[in-house]
C-alpha cells in the first residue's frame, strides 16, 4: 500500500478512533447508511475473486499497529483507492502504522 495515499488517518484523536471503532462494529446495513461510508465501484473490483461477495461500500477501519501498538485509522477513501485503483486484495488489512511501514521500507533499502 502506498505511503502517499494512506495518510489521512495517521494521527487520529482518541475521539476519532473510538468513533471509527463504533462505526466499524455496526451492522452492514447501518454502516451503509452512515455518512462516512464511501460507495464502492464494483466495476473496478473485477480483479477480485471472492466467494464472499464484493463490498458495496467502505467505512473507516481502525487498527492498532502490530509492531508498536499505535492507533491509526485506515480511511474509507484510502481503502477505496487501495482496492479499486491499486488493485489490492480485498482481504488485505492494515496491520502496521505509517512510521513502522516507513522504517520497514528503509531497512529493505539497506540490503
Ligand atoms: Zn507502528
Amino acid at each position: 500500500m502506498s505511503d502517499d495515499q494512506m495518510d489521512t488517518g495517521r494521527d487520529p484523536t482518541d475521539e476519532e478512533f473510538l468513533e471509527a471503532e463504533r462505526i466499524f462494529k455496526l451492522t452492514l446495513h447501518k454502516q451503509k447508511k452512515h455518512p462516512s461510508a464511501v460507495e464502492a465501484n464494483r466495476k473496478k473490483l473485477s480483479h477480485i475473486n471472492t466467494y464472499g461477495g464484493l463490498p458495496e461500500f467502505y467505512v473507516d477501519q481502525p487498527f492498532e499497529c502490530r509492531s508498536c501498538g499505535k492507533r491509526e485509522i485506515w480511511k474509507a477513501a484510502d481503502r477505496k483507492w487501495y482496492y479499486e485503483e491499486a488493485k489490492g486484495h480485498i482481504d488485505a488489512k492494515a496491520v502496521e502504522c505509517h512510521a513502522c511501514r516507513k522504517a520497514q521500507k528503509s531497512n529493505d533499502h539497506k540490503t
